[in-house]
């Protein structure tokens, strides 16, 4: 989820960790937590309610971020454009905490309407770019054996573990080159996953991000969970919470990769 493990760096988990480190919100003194910061800051109250969303998420609860994200899935559930508005709401937080950045780091005090038609503009961006140049291409095929991708071309597999009983996972992905040699790879544990399908999601994000950082052109990833790598390809849903994430990864594609190429998705037989 897209803030749901509590690890931004807010400055209430900061002041845990360094004392003299104020825990309070830089717009209103109250104590900045995530939910503040997103929601209940009056900052952010004038934001959604100014914004288009205002109609979906008025009187959901924000208790926490998590708790606003399912309600507003379900609310959503019967939407035909759930995921466009779901790629909006994402679009939402990130400007909303673009702004709280900017005003920290930068001294720069925004105007709620701006960072409104900043998260718009992203969308517009966002959706120009993904009809007509990063159209996301599920293989037709799966396949049963790892193949190498052709040359100059990298392939990022990705998968996650989930343990059920303590709700954790670990999400990995291996970057490997024409030859089949690694030259990348990356894992970490989420806590608060709720279902499979989440973590190879959260693993699919990971592995995006890791094309990222290291710069990669077109590459190729391929996973083994073929409903999150459809879904990540198109409008089609991969049900309950995973939508949230699949929203989350769809915008990431955009956001962490300024992409001028085809992405080609792939999964492995399992
Ligand atoms: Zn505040």
């Amino acid at each position: 989820m897209i803030a749901g493990s509590n690890g931004l760096a807010t400055n209430q988990n900061l002041h845990l960790r360094i004392p003299s480190k104020s825990a309070l919100c830089p717009r209103c003194t109250s104590s900045e937590s995530q939910e503040h910061i997103f929601l209940l800051c009056p900052f952010a109250e004038a934001i959604w309610l100014g914004s288009e969303l205002n109609e979906w998420s008025r009187n959901l609860p924000k208790a926490s971020v998590r708790l606003f994200w399912n309600a507003l899935v379900d609310r959503l559930a019967a939407q035909a454009d759930k995921m466009n508005l779901l790629a909006k709401c994402v679009l939402l937080f990130w400007s909303i905490w673009r702004a709280q950045n900017a005003l920290i780091f930068s001294d720069i005090d925004s105007d709620p309407m701006v960072v409104i038609q900043a998260a718009i503009n992203f969308g517009i961006d966002f959706s120009a770019i993904s009809n007509q140049q990063v159209r996301t291409r599920v293989r037709a095929e799966c396949t049963a054996v790892w193949t190498p991708p052709p040359l100059h071309v990298f392939k990022i597999n990705f998968d996650g573990a989930y343990l059920k009983e303590s709700l954790e996972g670990v999400g990995a992905c291996v970057v490997r080159d024409h030859t089949g040699r690694v030259s990348h790879s990356c894992a970490r544990r989420f806590t608060n996953v709720t279902s499979p399908a989440m973590i190879k999601a959260l693993a699919l994000r990971e592995a995006i991000l890791l094309a990222h950082r290291i710069r990669l052109i077109n590459p190729i990833f391929e996973g083994d969970a073929k409903t999150i790598i459809e879904a990540a390809g198109s409008d089609a849903s991969a049900g309950g919470d995973c939508d949230v994430i699949i929203a989350y990864v769809s915008v990431l594609v955009i956001i962490a990769l300024s992409l001028n190429t085809e992405i080609v998705i792939g999964w492995l037989m399992t």
